[in-house]
């Protein structure tokens, strides 16, 4: 349990951040481990001093630590919650959903590195898109060696405390900085920052404790998901060497375009052809929808562009309950040929509501025609 952060650097707790500086610096001085060689006590404070000013400098930590005090500023600063957590673990659990960049891969302060991050394109079919589907996805990606169990030391032999680092493996640097002398740790030369050393390497993985080796993953793709979706599955990217976690497993979506619909968000766009008869007398249509044959009924006088609305026809909203509409675009097509009886039966109608047409001149009709081509 550390010590008040303002008590810390001996200032109120409405200083400004102008006094806060200073009063570190003043600090930051007294104990630096260089005015202070062997004093383990002020080295201890140097360092909590320094945390209280990582702390207190920054406005947004500084907001947190007033009104939680060191829980609100724990796990690195700024630290992004536990956004990703939870999770059964019964198999490929979806785990979340993200449009821009997520939270960057995290390193522990002790430990082996996390293995690598994976990103695959899955493709999937509209349908599958809509309704989910259960795919499966082949990566390349690092599992742990089975003859080592990812330690990294050959068959029979065990990786040394690292005589460097003693075990810790990081070390101390000393830098010149605008505070004066600033010691910094770093990963120790020596074990590469494992703590270990590893004398006689295991030999299917070089001592790096991980195989690289193709995998296939069974993914459960929800209703809703678009191309572009990106799904996150924790702990399904490459292992790390030498016992480090593994990373996660990012699959990108990418959804085929369907012959008929087109997706609007969760709505379901698609367009229907009637012929002008049909258009000005009405008709009943038995539409295939994704769900199955819905009759559409087009009443008389039906404009072209009207626009029908099947509710809760569309896409089941990601995440969430309900789902979007299928709207229905009428395109009334006007026949480019005629018989000469449905030509004749036209001439009819037009002349029954007193309406110009062209005469029946083919000679006249194909030179438009070709006047326009
Ligand atoms: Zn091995
Ligand atoms: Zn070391």
């Amino acid at each position: 349990m550390m010590a008040d952060y303002y008590e810390l650097l001996g200032v109120h707790r409405n200083a400004s951040a102008d006094e806060i500086k200073k009063a570190y610096r003043v600090r930051a001085r007294q104990l630096h481990p260089d005015a202070n060689p062997g004093d383990s006590a002020a080295e201890e404070k140097f360092k909590q001093v320094a945390r209280a000013y990582e702390v207190l400098s920054d406005a947004d930590s500084r907001a947190r630590y007033d009104r939680f005090g060191e829980a609100g500023v724990s796990g690195g600063s700024g630290g992004g919650g536990d956004f990703f957590g939870g999770g059964g673990g019964l198999g490929d659990i979806f785990e979340n959903f993200f449009g821009g960049s997520p939270f960057g891969s995290q390193r522990g302060p002790t430990g082996p590195p996390r293995g690598e991050d994976l990103e695959t394109t899955a493709d999937l079919t509209f349908e599958e898109a809509v309704f989910g589907a259960n795919i499966s996805v082949d990566v390349r990606t690092a599992l742990v060696c089975e003859d080592c169990s990812g330690s990294g030391a050959g068959l029979g032999t065990q990786a040394v405390t690292c005589s460097q680092c003693n075990g810790v493996g990081q070390v101390q640097r000393v830098r010149q900085s605008l505070l004066g002398q600033m010691v910094t740790m770093s990963a120790c030369p020596r074990c590469g920052g494992f703590g270990k050393v590893i004398v006689t390497p295991c030999a299917p993985c070089s001592g790096k404790g991980r195989v690289i080796t193709e995998k296939n993953y069974a993914v459960d793709v929800p209703a809703g998901v678009d191309s572009g979706s990106t799904m996150r599955l924790t702990g399904r990217g490459a292992v790390g060497e030498r016992g480090g976690g593994a990373g996660d497993l990012f699959v990108r979506l990418r959804v085929k375009p369907h012959a008929r619909y087109v997706r609007d968000g969760f709505d379901l766009i698609t367009e229907v052809e009637i012929s002008i008869a049909q258009a000005t007398l009405g008709v009943s249509l038995e539409l295939a929808t994704l769900d199955g044959d819905e009759t559409l009924v087009i009443p008389p006088g039906t404009q072209p562009g009207r626009e029908f609305m099947l509710r809760r026809r569309g896409v089941p909203r990601l995440q969430a309950s309900g789902r979007g509409d299928l709207r229905v675009i009428i395109k009334v097509v006007v026949p480019l040929k005629l018989t000469d009886d449905e030509a004749q039966v036209l001439r009819l109608f037009a002349q029954q509501r007193g309406e110009e047409v062209a005469p029946a001149d083919k000679g006249l009709f194909s030179k438009i025609k070709s006047a326009f081509s």
